[in-house]
């Protein structure tokens, strides 16, 4: 038995009490993206602060209660989640803010934060009797689905846009997935995946679709706010491409704050490339969401369609935060930075949200006497060939010691 109460739309609010598993809302169609609601009062009952003092596992499962999988499915899985929160000492003085952490999702099993919606839709589908599960990805979600897969005894059919970075590319073939590369951008990749999905009846994990994703993605709220003891930061950042990412932060101090473990929601600030930047035009102009090209190295969150525009614009407006832009030479610059001073080495995507906070510092939006946390959404070796582009070439020497000495001595290996 889950605690789950029902399901509401975000686009029509018409609820629907839970009976069996909906995947959008009957009247809105592809619109009626639905938002999952739980028994609060009852979830009160088990979970409080005893409950994670006495939790000895250490993966998104310990947050059970409010998830809308039963615990059945749940055994064999990848260990998805627990990621180390970092204190970042050197960042913070460079950046001069009071207080930064880094949390690495990079460290999830196929390395990104996809993992925690993908595992949730490899349960969900196993609790449905279903065999394949489908999805279109700009590359994480469908490496991790095919990992979580298959752990989980599940078959794959991706579909990815030609653009997919070979990293992610390796990783599901790998994982043994069924690719399908389609001749074209994210948006046409999108389509077919759907056109497919609903011609075979494969389980769909397009992550804004289906509800259940967004509950796996609010694990990572859940932890960062575990790991401050509840004392969260004034800011948490994360980069933002379908929405799914922050309405799943949103969500999940929104539990927090329904089960009165944390009292406030923290400012959310999502961050996007100005080559495609379609949650900052239509936040900041206040007009409706418009299509916007898809032009920048961090592929992760090169959506020029997002399918999550209702969940990831409320997480922005009911946190009081804001969006904010970065080109692609601040996000490979705050890749280094992170890399350099805090050994954490993200794609270009998860930097973004690092760049986004220090461009926010720069124009005083985040203020010195301020906290963060920055969520790094994906690690550096999905990507290598845009890292390749921003270091140096390693010097090479003969076995000769009076040719390193040269070379030390001139200073060339500080660079
Ligand atoms: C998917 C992804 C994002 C953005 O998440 P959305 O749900 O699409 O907003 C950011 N960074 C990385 C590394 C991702 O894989
Ligand atoms: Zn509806």
């Amino acid at each position: 038995m889950t605690y789950v109460k029902g399901l509401r739309c975000t686009h029509c609010n018409h609820f629907y009490p839970f009976e069996k598993d909906l995947m959008i809302c009957p009247n809105c169609q592809e619109k009626g993206i639905l938002d999952i609601e739980y028994k609060y009062k009852e979830i009160k009952e088990v979970m409080n602060r005893d409950y994670f003092k006495n939790n000895l596992d250490l993966s998104i499962w310990r947050y059970l209660p409010l998830l809308p999988v039963e615990e059945k499915y749940t055994k064999n899985s990848l260990r998805v989640g627990w990621t180390p929160l970092y204190k970042s000492f050197n960042l913070q003085t460079m950046i001069d803010i009071k207080s930064l952490y880094i949390k690495d999702e990079g460290l999830n099993p196929t390395q990104s934060l996809k993992d925690r919606a993908s595992v949730i839709a490899c349960v969900k589908a196993l609790e449905n009797n279903y065999e394949i599960i489908s999805c279109s990805s700009t590359g994480n979600a469908a490496s991790s689905l095919a990992g979580n897969a298959a752990k989980l005894g599940l078959k794959t059919v991706i579909f990815v846009p030609k653009r997919a970075p070979v990293g992610k590319l390796t990783q599901l073939l790998v994982f043994g997935a069924d690719l399908i590369k389609v001749n074209g951008d994210y948006k046409s990749t999108y389509q077919l995946s759907k056109a497919a999905i609903s011609h075979y009846g494969w389980y769909n994990r397009n992550a804004a679709v289906n509800p259940y994703l967004v509950e796996g993605k609010k694990t990572v709220a859940l932890e960062i706010a575990e790991q401050l003891e509840f004392n969260l930061t004034d800011w948490v950042i994360v980069s933002v491409g379908d929405g799914c990412t922050i309405g799943g932060v949103y969500k999940g101090f929104y539990d927090l704050i329904e089960l009165g473990l944390i009292d406030r929601m923290p400012k959310l600030l999502g961050v996007q490339s100005e080559g495609c930047s379609p949650f900052y035009k239509a936040f900041h102009e206040e007009k409706e969401m418009e299509e916007s090209e898809e032009n920048t190295l961090a592929d992760s969150i090169a959506v020029g369609i997002p399918r999550n525009p209702i969940k990831g614009l409320k997480a922005v407006k009911n946190s009081h935060g804001s969006f904010e832009i970065v080109s692609d030479d601040e996000i490979m610059d705050a890749m280094l930075l992170l890399a350099k001073y805090e050994g954490v080495f993200a794609e270009p995507a998860a930097a973004a949200g690092l760049a986004g906070l220090m461009k926010s510092r720069k124009k005083n939006l985040i203020k010195p006497s301020d906290t963060a946390t920055v969520i790094i959404t994906g690690n550096g070796l999905k990507d290598t060939k845009n890292a390749l582009n921003v270091i140096n070439e390693p010097v090479l020497l003969n076995n000769d010691l009076k040719d390193l000495i040269d070379y030390i001595e001139r200073g060339e290996s500080n660079e």
